[in-house]
């Protein structure tokens, strides 16, 4: 048997176009179309590349990017004023602090700081405890973009058996409570679990967020179960640089009825729904429908 591959990147531009569409439907109808302001701090390389990426895809699906890069030593004074002026400025509708901040700046301090109907990220704690009661939320993009997938090869989730790898707070906790919500039986496992083989055996659904390279292997998969690997792990193989997922995928491709493959899947979800959540939060802002099928 050989997985049904899930192209995150077909899914992603799909999403994508639709973000586009509803932008110029409402510019059309308004005048107005929505804002993305991502605020960068210091020079880490993939971070800078990440904003660089979305600073693009924000810009072609016709939305206005502001970009603010503030050197590595910007006080915390300084960014929370910087997050106070987005938070009051009505072009913005969508605010990103690219994490991680560096370590003399407290990320939950600044992150809470955000107004919580601009949080494109989710992260707010208020964004959280609406998640986790099952009200209207801005959610954590990696997880929306995973739920968005799934409901769409699956259509209803209900009743499935789904085992999240990982309890990170931008992606196990949030995807679990994703799950949840969608009515599946939802077990996370993390570092101390005992027997995961054994536990991820039980997914029909299983969510690998671990952050180790290739460490779910076939013998960890339920034959016909949908494997959606969130990881990103640059490796070197035969000497040269290389993207792998936490999921080992031609072992696990081979048991699984579907996966994501690393690159290709989960990842280009992520910016895709970023757009998407600013879109949303455009809409509530200004009242203006929601779009249908782009949210949680
Ligand atoms: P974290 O490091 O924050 O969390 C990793 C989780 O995995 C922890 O809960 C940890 O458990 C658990 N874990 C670690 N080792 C094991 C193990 N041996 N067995 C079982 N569980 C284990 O990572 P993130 O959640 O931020 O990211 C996870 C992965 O997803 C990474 O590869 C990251 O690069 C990728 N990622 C991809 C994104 C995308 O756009 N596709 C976006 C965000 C992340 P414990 O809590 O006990 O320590």
């Amino acid at each position: 048997m050989s997985a049904h591959i899930i192209d995150g990147k077909a899914f992603a531009a799909n999403v994508r176009a639709q973000v586009s569409t509803h932008i110029v439907a409402i510019k059309a109808q308004s005048g107005k179309i929505p804002g993305l302001a991502v605020v960068l701090v210091g020079e880490d390389p993939a971070s800078q590349v990440y904003v660089g990426a979305k600073g693009k895809q924000t810009v072609e699906v016709g939305m206005n990017s502001y970009e603010h890069k503030l050197p590595a030593d910007t006080s915390e004074a300084d960014l929370l004023a910087i997050v106070a002026k987005l938070n009051n400025d009505p072009n913005v509708h969508g605010i990103l602090v690219q994490l991680p901040l560096p370590k003399h700046l407290n990320s939950d301090l600044v992150i809470n700081s955000i107004d919580p109907a601009k949080d494109v990220d989710g992260f707010h704690i208020s964004n959280v405890g609406l998640l986790s009661t099952g009200q209207k939320a801005m959610v954590p993009c990696t997880p929306l973009g995973s739920l968005m997938m799934l409901r769409d090869y699956h259509g209803s989730l209900s009743g499935m058996n789904a085992v999240v790898v990982g309890r990170s707070n931008i992606v196990g906790k949030p995807m679990a409570q994703l799950l949840l919500g969608d009515s599946c039986t939802v077990t996370i496992a993390h570092s101390r679990s005992r027997d995961l083989a054994q536990i991820c055996k039980s997914a029909d659904i299983l969510v690998a967020a671990v952050g180790r390279p290739e460490m779910i292997t076939g013998d960890y998969i339920k034959p016909g179960a949908t494997v959606i690997d969130v990881g990103i792990n640059r490796i070197e193989r035969d000497g040269k640089n290389k993207l792998v997922g936490d999921v080992h995928y031609e072992s696990a491709a081979a048991i699984a009825g579907a996966i994501t493959p690393v690159p290709g899947g989960v990842g280009p979800m992520t910016i895709a729904c970023l757009l998407a959540n600013t879109l949303t939060a455009f809409c509530r802002a200004n009242g203006f429908d929601e779009p249908v099928g782009l949210t949680a």
